[in-house]
């Protein structure tokens, strides 16, 4: 008489072992040394698996198990979707020697309806896989590392001379939502330097214009415009909705609301500043490395700074900063590298040097030291002698 599916099953459970879904998810939060092996074939596993699980589909078991399991005495849990594939593909491991086989009972059926999470691959499209084939291509980045970029959202405070190339870069790298915060238009004298904008759009809104060349860059970005000034009843509800904010503003009332809000929502900023032939860039993040206050605790007094609209500025400068800012917001949003925190880089275009400063975390910082006393806005309006009346601009 033939074998039933029951008799295969039955004869794998004499020298298989089976443990519950429970058991293993108790042994991933204790961090036991184990591996997961799904079996299943790839366009289930394409819906979601077990993270940090390896996948053989159970026809190719007998040729790839060791190449990916080369040590037969690898504590492995197999899976598959129910408990029955993976039962008897246990039975094959143990046949090939593998000495410690379990299967998971129930499958990743069982496993989802314990509540247990899965994770599913990104599925990218075709125009995406050439789009960023040469992000693919570092190992650093990869196609997880570029699912985190299109899975991003960054902020942008002005679409000025740094906000720029940020916001360019950052599209091309295929962030996939760029908020953009500007009140102002495009001004003639701006396209000396500001490379979102151009000529036949002097008048327009920055926003609409930075939209134009974002959306002709990569037309997959979602762009969100906020023809807006940034104020203290904006800020907030705003940067929750970002995971990293990149500040373009070119004042100081600006960059003190940007500093205190994000250490206050706990969002990195991407810091630039730039000053005739000189620029800066750091990392901000909060209770990691210092913040903005722990260098300068209160803005300038009025009339100490030559003026916060009008200075100077070599147009190519922002460039090399902006670009500095976005190389930033992309490693922090991909998790390599040794970002800016902590550190200060400035740059000198007309010596063509770049040098470095420590910075630290100040104990007593008023917003994010030890006992802070800044624990809510404050009225940004008064600082750096401008008029109340007079907004800030921002965006360099
Ligand atoms: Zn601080």
């Amino acid at each position: 008489m033939p074998h039933t599916p029951r008799d295969f099953l039955d004869e794998a459970r004499r020298t298989i072992s089976e443990v519950s879904v429970e058991d293993v998810a108790a042994r991933r939060t204790h961090g036991d040394d184990f591996i997961l092996l799904d079996v299943r074939e790839k366009d289930e596993v394409r819906a979601g698996y077990i993270e940090g699980a390896i996948t053989i589909p159970r026809g190719f078991l007998e040729f790839q198990a060791s190449g990916q399991l080369p040590q037969t005495d690898t504590d492995v849990v197999v899976y598959c979707a129910s408990g029955a594939r993976s039962l008897l593909a246990a039975q094959v491991l143990h046949t090939m020697g593998y000495t410690r086989i379990a299967s998971m009972a129930g499958g990743i059926t069982r496993w989802k309806e314990a509540g247990y999470p899965v994770v599913r691959d990104r599925q990218l499209s075709a125009e995406q896989l050439e789009r960023y084939s040469r992000h693919f291509l570092l190992r650093q980045l990869g196609k997880k590392g570029q699912g985190k970029l299109l899975d991003a959202k960054v902020l942008l405070v002005g679409a000025g001379g740094l906000g720029s190339p940020v916001a360019l870069y950052l599209a091309a790298a295929g962030i996939g939502t760029l908020g953009i915060v500007d009140a102002d238009v495009v001004d003639r004298s701006n396209l000396q330097r500001q490379i979102l904008h151009t000529t036949d759009r002097v008048g327009m809104g920055k926003t609409e214009s930075a939209t134009l060349a974002i959306h002709a860059l990569n037309p997959e970005v979602q762009v969100r415009a906020y023809p807006e000034r940034l104020t203290v009843d904006n800020v907030m509800a705003l940067f929750r909705d970002y995971d990293v904010i990149v500040d373009g503003s070119d004042n100081f009332p600006t960059r003190y609301l940007v500093n205190d809000a994000a250490v206050l929502v706990r969002k990195p900023v991407v810091h630039g500043s730039i000053f005739q032939f000189e620029g800066q860039a750091s990392v901000f993040k909060p209770h990691a490395g210092p913040c903005y206050r722990c260098l300068f605790p209160t803005p300038p007094p009025p009339g100490m700074v030559p003026s916060c609209s009008e200075v100077g500025v070599l147009g190519v400068l922002p460039g090399v900063i902006g670009v500095i800012q976005a190389t930033e917001t992309i490693k922090l949003l991909i998790g390599q590298g040794e970002p800016l925190v902590g550190r200060l880089l400035m740059y000198d275009a007309l010596a063509m040097r770049f040098h470095e400063v420590r910075i630290r975390r100040d104990p007593d910082c008023p917003l994010c030291g030890a006992h802070p006393t800044i624990t809510e806005l404050l009225n940004y309006e008064e600082f750096c002698g401008l008029d109340a009346a007079e907004p800030a601009t921002i965006g360099v």
